[in-house]
């Protein structure tokens, strides 16, 4: 027995490590110990959170979620966890596999999971449920000064990172490539490495340019612009015929002023979506429920939690939504007189 409860008390330590939390919730373990003998209280109900890239937006945001519901984890008996994933099609395809609970989602790649386009052709994720919709992100190309790409054109025949597969980004390359009268495949050496690597790469001179689809500030484009390589934004000039043919796609810029590094000077125009919060219609309803509940009721500390939140609305976070909405976040907004 004693042998078991100290197995307990390593094991939560762990979980409570890679939950990413303060010496202070540690502590409770012991606590946690006692509550086994005493199964009146409710057991804790682990959630994980998939994201991207350390050096996204989407890592923090999920750490962002997952603080503000652990905060309350007396009330709801909710752990949440956050795994760093490739990103938008992973988390789909993971929280319909049930392997994580949430995921944070591009708009247009909910958007065709939910319709059974691009990666799901044929194949519509009927229960992918959305919760909120959270900041934008633009479509974000990266150049070499010394590659000499200077307009999107000028990205022919160049090493370009393109994006991995289970990103997000991989498709936005391909249309905005498609919609320049290029194609991905015979016009450039197109590479499938993910976000967190490409700048590295850049700066080593093994790539010449890279797409990320990524809110702003990121750690990523931090890296790729503070670098001894030289760099600059190339602007998407095809965006009308990208709004044309794609409905889930907007007008967007890149903020140059967080980049004091890049060569631009003047914010570039591009085009963007939005990331989006989404589960299934498996995971329980108190869940959804608490989560959605914790982030609005505290939503001005959590618009703090990140620069990239700075223009979130608690009625711009119910925008962008395709998937129909879990009905543990509809009761919550239907509560709070947003719906
Ligand atoms: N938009 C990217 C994707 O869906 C992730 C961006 C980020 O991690 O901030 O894969």
């Amino acid at each position: 027995m004693k042998k078991f409860l100290i197995l307990s008390i390593v094991l939560f330590a762990g979980l409570a490590l890679l939950a990413g939390c303060g010496p202070g919730e540690q502590a409770q373990a012991p606590e946690q110990a006692a509550e086994m003998a005493e199964p009146a209280k409710p057991k804790t109900t682990f959630v994980t959170i998939g994201t991207g890239g350390i050096t996204g937006v989407y890592y923090p945001t999920g750490g962002a979620i997952a603080k503000i519901v652990n905060a309350k984890k007396d009330e709801y008996g909710i752990r949440a966890t956050v795994e760093s994933t490739g990103g938008s099609v992973f988390n789909v395809n993971a929280v319909m596999a049930g392997d994580l609970q949430f995921g944070v989602v591009q708009s247009d790649r909910q958007y065709q999971a939910m319709k059974g386009m691009a990666e799901w052709e044929g194949k519509p994720q009927t229960d992918l449920r959305a919760c909120f919709s959270i900041h934008p992100e633009s479509i974000t190309l990266v150049a070499a000064v010394d590659s000499g790409i200077q307009s999107f054109d000028d990205i022919k025949g160049k090493r370009v990172n393109i994006g991995n597969p289970g990103s997000g980004q991989r498709q936005n390359s391909i249309d905005a490539i498609e919609a320049a009268g290029m194609n991905f495949e015979s016009d450039m050496i197109a590479e499938g490495i993910k976000a967190a690597e490409a700048p590295g790469l850049l700066q080593d001179g093994r790539i010449d340019a890279f797409f990320y689809t990524v809110g702003h500030p990121s750690g990523a484009i931090k890296e790729a612009t503070a670098g001894a390589r030289k760099v600059r934004f190339i602007p998407i000039t095809q965006i009308d015929t990208l709004l044309s043919q794609y409905p889930y796609y907007a007008k967007a810029f890149i903020p140059v002023k967080v980049y004091p590094g890049a060569e631009n000077r003047q914010d570039v125009q591009t085009f963007g979506v939005k990331a989006t919060f989404v589960t299934s219609a498996k995971v329980p309803e108190s869940v959804v429920y608490a989560i959605v509940k914790e982030v609005f009721d505290n939503f001005e500390t959590f618009k703090k939690l990140h620069p990239a939140y700075a223009v979130l609305t608690k009625q711009n976070m119910m925008e962008g939504l395709s998937a129909p909405l879990h009905s543990g976040a509809e009761k919550y907004f239907k509560e709070a007189g947003m719906m």
